[in-house]
């Protein structure tokens, strides 16, 4: 089990700019973070590498980018408007207020007492109103889950791609939950970011690609450096399934405060496209649908063989993004003692997750000559499209290194009296996981690093 513990990344985070508090100057606003120079860069790595896997190395996923503010119909044919809430506790002693799931042995985590009210549920939706007036017929909501707009735009893309079962729509994107304790860091949060794919199928065939999601999935997270042994896979109780499901694996992560959910695998069935079709009776709907007089579209899909139109069911492997980002930090995260005293923090991020990849480090600062070299190697090696390349110029390296070292840089690269003087023109690569350096002429770099990012 990863031994990092919540103080340590973050601390981490804020020293070096991964994450912040948000609105940090005014005392922040609870279960709100923000992402910082490398935070970003992490975060946007982690999305390409799910889109990557989703997307561009499938032939059956398409892919969707739907607005946050959500028309008020929606979550209320999807039952969010009704059942997406979670049960809510208050101590009358110390006047906090919780999760009633989270209470361990009837006493309030706060102070102790047994003096609970009896639980009630609380909507986690965040309501607004959109356009000038403020009353009932404005209302919309921000999106709880990215997925309602596959569904409602299920037929938009089902024409204009052609597409036929089975075929999946995926999304990245803000979600926003007014969770009743946020807590963990950016692990529950009230703002966050989904990856959610929607995987249509004959119905019939679910039970089947549930259970091919579910091994990709877990596939997957071991590319981005979890080890098998640090996931569980959880099977949720049929009475603790959401409204919407007939079954779920949660994904779950040695996280510092525990094995917690990472990603959940839900099989949907027809519940969501059956809710909002219109002509539900047409289709033999399995889930039990409220009736719907308001859709204008169906939301169904001829199957060929069958000849028929139907409803198909779903798979939805859906990730949290901002899980994701602290899952691979808590991973990545070393201290290593280096003998004599001496120690390092370095995170040992997988190559293509790393936010900067080449740090170029002249050997002394402000020196014009070595400064011009490393700017012409930035600009050769940018042409390689392998992510961002930094330029240092802080005139120690060995502050540069354990800088870099931190934030996972894999390769630091110096620039020295020697590159400039001597030919065939050279470098230092030092390597993040070994810090052995090896000196490679400035010509043979470019195959050098494709080869090096590659691997
Ligand atoms: P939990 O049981 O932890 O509240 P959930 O089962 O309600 O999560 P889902 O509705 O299945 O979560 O959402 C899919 C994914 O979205 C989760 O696996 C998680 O990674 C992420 N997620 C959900 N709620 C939050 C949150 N408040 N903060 C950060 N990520 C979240």
């Amino acid at each position: 089990m990863p031994a990092t513990t919540m103080d340590q990344l973050v601390a981490l985070c804020k020293r070096r700019g991964f994450i912040f508090q948000n609105a940090d100057i005014y005392g922040g606003l609870q279960g709100v973070y923000d992402y910082g120079p490398l935070g970003v860069e992490l975060k946007n790595n982690i999305k390409a590498a799910w889109w990557r896997a989703m997307i561009y190395e499938r032939d059956d996923v398409e892919g969707l980018d739907a607005a946050i503010l959500t028309n008020r119909k929606v979550l209320h044919y999807s039952g969010h408007e009704d059942t997406f809430s979670d049960p809510m506790t208050d101590c009358r002693k110390c006047k906090g207020r919780f999760r009633a799931d989270h209470i361990k042995d009837g006493k309030c985590p706060n102070c102790g007492s047994t003096d609970l009210t009896e639980p009630r549920p609380f909507n986690l939706m965040f309501k607004t109103t959109v356009g000038p007036v403020d009353n009932a017929d404005n209302i919309a909501y921000l999106r709880p889950e990215t997925a309602q707009a596959i569904f409602t735009q299920f037929k938009n893309v089902v024409d204009s791609t052609s597409r036929k079962l089975p075929f999946g729509i995926a999304q990245i994107g803000k979600s926003f939950r007014n969770e009743i304790t946020p807590r963990n860091f950016i692990f529950r949060v009230r703002e966050f970011e989904q990856a959610e794919l929607e995987y249509f199928v004959d119905p019939g065939d679910d039970e089947k690609w549930h259970e091919y999601w579910k091994e990709e999935r877990i596939r997957w997270w071991e590319e981005q450096g979890l080890p098998r042994e640090h996931m569980n896979i959880y099977t949720t109780p049929k009475d603790d399934l959401a409204h919407y499901a007939k079954a779920c694996y949660d994904i779950e992560y040695q996280f510092p405060h525990g094995m917690e959910e990472l990603e959940g695998i839900a099989n949907r069935t027809d519940y969501d496209l059956g809710n909002h079709t219109k002509a539900q009776e047409e289709f033999g709907l399995t889930s039990k649908v409220h009736a719907n007089p308001e859709s204008t579209q169906k939301l169904a899909i001829l199957n060929d063989e069958k000849k028929k139109w139907e409803v198909p069911f779903v798979i939805e492997p859906s990730m949290g993004v901002d899980r994701a980002v602290l899952a691979v930090l808590t991973e990545a995260y070393t201290e290593e003692d280096l003998g004599e005293g001496n120690s390092r923090i370095v995170l040992k991020l997988k190559k293509h997750l790393a936010p900067i990849k080449v740090a170029i480090i002249p050997l002394k600062k402000n020196n014009e000559q070595i400064m011009n070299k490393c700017h012409e190697i930035k600009q050769n090696l940018m042409k390689l499209g392998i992510g961002r390349i930094a330029l240092e110029n802080t005139g120690n390296i060995g502050k540069a290194y354990r800088r870099h070292d931190e934030v996972g840089t894999p390769l630091c690269l110096t620039v020295d009296f020697e590159t400039i003087e001597q030919q065939p023109e050279s470098v230092t690569l030092r390597d993040r996981d070994t810090m052995q350096q090896i000196r490679v002429n400035t010509a043979d770099l470019p195959n050098y690093l494709r080869e090096y990012f590659m691997k």
